[in-house]
């Protein structure tokens, strides 16, 4: 489709790939294209609440940098010259990391995250810090201790969570580029409930240093964007071995970015029962399966497979991801880090006045059933239990696996519910999150693409799962379908 040169106010629009061509001919400059953005989030932004902090004289001065270089024919990083935005649970170098908490308002990082020194190295820049639950608790942004953000397609309902600031900012073009992190669904959810991409690598494949830990056997950062190739081209930008995280994984990044074009030739997809039980919304269902045909379309043979402890995951990720957080949550005591109580009697009091007043109720909650699943007597009927059920999920997987290439479901039983909705009934919200948490307690990649819209006008998300360290296979069997939709060329009226 031939395009004529947009105004600078349509340059959020234009798909990533093209910037990059625009931005190498000269035809465009850094400059130009992180005004457009900053422009459009100055205006819009109030409404939405996506980010916490916009970082417009470090922009202007980093795509000033690469434009200076670019015009003296000095190298420049894969992604020179596009904008970024950044869950605010990685740190940044001089600029404030509070993870939507009271307790890190003031803290400011010494240094950057290893993805920030990634993005920073590829010449990306930095727009600011996006919004999020409370220390990535949460499934909504609503735990947000700042603000809740809303969601660009209907302002009444949830982005989603946590990185909830991560997908409105890609959605509502304020960023074509963002980064979020995923304990259990936290870049997929969102991600379906904006009609973004977001892809959750596999456990050890993005280093977490610097990453604020939520439940760091969980944890894992990852991309945001519109399509397939632009999250293809932030991952490969971000993945790779640090020996700063001893869990980062020392294999090979794939050119990722290239390969997701290629079809996966004789194709096997998996779907489960388990998945489409009771609860599921009807217009979820008709996506997933819509999308479904799409694959068969194309030769695809789908197969039924066996996940039978499923059922098991809301429960056992309930218990293991807030007993980590009880435990790496302890170092917010008013000493090491962030805020401290002004007021209290002696040491313990500081400690309990600080935590009391700094932390907001889902946090709270969290490291209360952390703690006590942790506690002795409670140990071996909780949390051991949890981590022999997070084995038997493993398993499972690692057995239908066998017999295909990747496992279809949805992201979330229903589209994007209303805030205020589910943010008093803790469980309720916890249950949204079943299709998301089993990749998490598996370590295996996911990816959430946009696979259609309600009857209302909501995003609705296509979950594909895969063998760890298989994310190009992931990529390449997202592209198939996108490359038959159109679902992510729609965009919400702001
Ligand atoms: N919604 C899940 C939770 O509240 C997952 C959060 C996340 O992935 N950070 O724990």
């Amino acid at each position: 489709m031939p395009r004529t040169t947009p105004a600078a106010s349509d340059l959020p629009d234009v798909p990533v790939v093209e910037l990059l061509v625009r931005l190498a001919s000269g035809s465009l400059t850094a400059v130009e294209l992180a005004e457009a953005h900053l422009e459009r989030i100055a205006q819009l932004d109030d409404s939405l609440g996506a980010f916490l902090l916009v970082d417009r004289d470090g922009a202007l001065r980093a795509a000033q940098d690469i434009d200076r270089r670019r015009r003296n024919g000095r190298p420049v990083g894969m992604l020179a010259g596009l904008p970024v935005a950044l869950k605010d649970v990685v740190c940044t170098r001089g600029l404030p990391t509070t993870c939507a908490s009271r307790m890190l308002e003031r803290f400011v990082p010494p240094y950057d995250a290893y993805v920030v020194e990634r993005l920073r190295a590829a010449d990306a820049v930095v727009l600011g810090k996006v919004n999020m639950d409370e220390f990535a608790m949460g499934s909504s942004t609503e735990n947000s201790a700042f603000r809740p953000t809303r969601n660009p397609w209907n302002r009444e309902h949830s982005p989603g969570g946590s990185s909830g600031g991560s997908a409105a900012a890609v959605a509502a073009r304020f960023a074509p580029l963002a980064i979020g992190s995923d304990t259990g669904g936290s870049i997929r959810q969102p991600a379906a409930f904006c009609g973004v991409v977001g892809l959750k690598p596999t456990y050890g494949r993005v280093s977490r240093y610097g990453l604020v830990a939520f439940a760091s056997s969980l944890d894992q950062i990852g991309p945001l964007a519109r399509d397939v190739k632009s999250t293809a081209l932030l991952l490969e930008s971000i993945a790779g071995h640090d020996p700063r995280d001893s869990t980062s994984l020392d294999a090979d990044v794939p050119p990722y970015s290239r390969n997701c074009e290629e079809p996966v030739r004789g194709l096997r997809i998996g779907f489960a029962r388990a998945h489409f039980g009771d609860g599921l919304d009807g217009d979820v269902e008709s996506a997933v399966r819509r999308a479904l045909d799409v694959y068969r379309s194309q030769g695809a043979q789908l197969v039924e497979i066996e996940l039978p402890h499923a059922k098991y995951a809301v429960a056992a990720y309930y218990l293991i991801a807030p007993s980590e957080a009880s435990s790496n949550l302890a170092r917010f005591d008013g000493v090491h880090y962030g805020h401290r109580a002004e007021r209290f009697e002696n040491l313990v009091d500081m400690f309990a006045a600080t935590r009391g007043e700094a932390l907001g109720d889902e946090v709270k909650r969290r490291i209360m059933l952390g703690t006590y699943a942790l506690s002795a007597g409670y140990y071996d009927a909780y949390y051991l239990k949890a981590l022999k059920v997070r084995r038997l999920i493993r398993q499972d997987f690692d057995r239908a696996l066998e017999r295909v290439d990747a496992i279809a479901s949805p992201v979330a039983p229903r589209p994007a519910f209303r805030l205020g909705e589910l943010v008093n009934d803790p469980l309720a919200m916890y249950l949204e999150d079943l299709y998301t948490l089993s990749a998490n307690l598996a370590g295996l990649p996911g990816i959430s693409i946009p696979a259609g819209f309600s009857s209302a006008g909501l995003p609705i998300g296509l979950q594909l799962l895969a063998p760890p360290l298989e994310e190009e296979r992931l990529l390449r069997v997202a592209r198939m379908h996108e490359r038959e939709t159109d679902w992510h060329e729609r965009r919400p009226e702001l």
